[in-house]
């Protein structure tokens, strides 16, 4: 089947008991026991819960895995794929990554006596000469938040395989969506999302979620999931999955916004330069459209002015609201040095303070262009 048809069925039907069409929110902490040990598939939610099966199971389908985990929020489901490694090991992690998870291997994880280099990861030869015996894990977003830079995952899968250690491929999926692209068709061994964004699509709820096709790496990470315990609730997970339903209509039309948007911004004489992966002047162009379906909804640029005139555009905008958080109906704009990627400031991976990043909605792109136009008109 499509992935349009997925995203509506996989891992969903009819509940048996009533017939409800849309997967039930069952908001029960624990299950009742026939005798001990003895129940019907769930015993206490912490380790499973029907409405977050259905989420797992959807998930896992649209990614092409055989196993699907949900997690209380993007960050959870990254926790729990670092929980893999022990101290002393290596991370090779792209140098432009979520200020999120940054900070947590940094500040957190560093402490537990692992390594990370940050290298250019859209440069598969910086992947590998950062390999060390050591290196267990490759972590890469593509297109990065906020430079949407993309890196070739089947390159980076081939280095991954050819390494003696043979590091675990992890990549950040939740720019691109299972509908854009597919890392582990690619050769990735883990998918991590913040289903916060576009797979809930509507700025509702906060989640995470991973896709592996390794049965050994989903008991363990399923063990730490319920060991740790940062599960979402079932009504988080119902919403997920109602989001996902419509995926792909919502995906075509955050991209075709977003293509009108880059071109719109590169008539303007205050705007330095555009990133958006479909454009033409982005030069990775050619590997974005062999590795995507298309562009995405996310658009970063920078203005002449710096980042005095940035803060004046994020202000000055009236439909794009000034928010953190992206992949929802509602467009946003945001500073990413002074707001999502402020725990990057100190280090390499410190974004430029003149970069303005949208997440463009699926308002009317006439009407986002228009509110884009005032904000800039008023740096005149
Ligand atoms: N990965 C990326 C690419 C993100 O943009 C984010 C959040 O912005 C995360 C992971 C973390 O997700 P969450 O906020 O759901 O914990």
């Amino acid at each position: 089947m499509k992935i349009e048809t997925l995203a509506i069925h996989a891992g969903q039907k009819p509940d048996p008991a009533t017939g409800a069409v849309m997967t039930p929110i069952f908001q029960s902490s624990t299950f009742v026991q026939d005798g001990v040990g003895r129940h019907k598939g769930y015993e206490y939610s912490r380790t499973g819960n029907p409405t977050r099966a259905a989420l797992e199971a959807c998930i896992a389908t649209l990614e092409g895995a055989e196993f699907g985990l949900a997690f209380a929020s993007g960050m959870a489901a990254t926790d729990a794929i670092i929980r893999l490694l022990n101290p002393g090991d290596h991370v090779v992690a792209g140098d432009d990554v979520y200020g999120g998870t940054y900070r947590l291997f940094d500040k957190e994880f560093r402490r537990f006596g692992l390594r990370f280099s940050y290298v250019d990861t859209s440069d598969p030869a910086q992947v590998r000469s950062a390999l060390r015996a050591e290196t267990r894990l490759i972590w890469l977003e593509t297109p990065t938040n906020p430079m949407l830079n993309i890196t070739d995952v089947a390159a980076v899968a081939e280095i991954t395989r050819s390494q003696k250690s043979r590091p675990y491929l992890v990549v950040d999926n939740t720019f691109a969506t299972p509908y854009l692209q597919q890392p582990l068709q690619q050769g990735a061994d883990l998918v991590v999302h913040s289903t916060t964004k576009y797979l809930g699509g509507h700025s509702d709820v906060i989640g995470g979620a991973l896709a592996t096709p390794h049965a050994e790496l989903n008991e363990r990470l399923a063990f730490l999931q319920n060991a740790a315990g940062a599960v979402p609730g079932p009504m988080d997970c119902f919403l997920v999955l109602r989001g996902i339903k419509t995926l792909p209509v919502r995906m075509d039309r955050h991209a075709e916004n977003a293509a009108g948007i880059a071109d719109y911004l590169c008539t303007r004489k205050e705007v330095l330069s555009v990133r958006y992966p479909f454009h033409p002047s982005f030069p990775q162009k050619e590997l974005a459209r062999r590795q995507m379906r298309n562009g995405g909804g996310m658009v970063s640029f920078l203005l002449h002015g710096g980042a005095e005139a940035a803060q004046a555009v994020a202000e000055g905008t009236r439909i794009f609201a000034l928010a953190e958080s992206l992949g929802g109906v509602e467009s946003l704009i945001e500073i990413p040095a002074a707001m999502t990627h402020l725990s990057t400031s100190e280090s390499s991976l410190a974004v430029d303070p003149g970069l303005v990043r949208l997440s463009v909605g699926l308002e009317h792109v006439d009407d986002l262009i228009s509110d884009l136009a005032q904000a800039l008109d008023r740096l005149a």
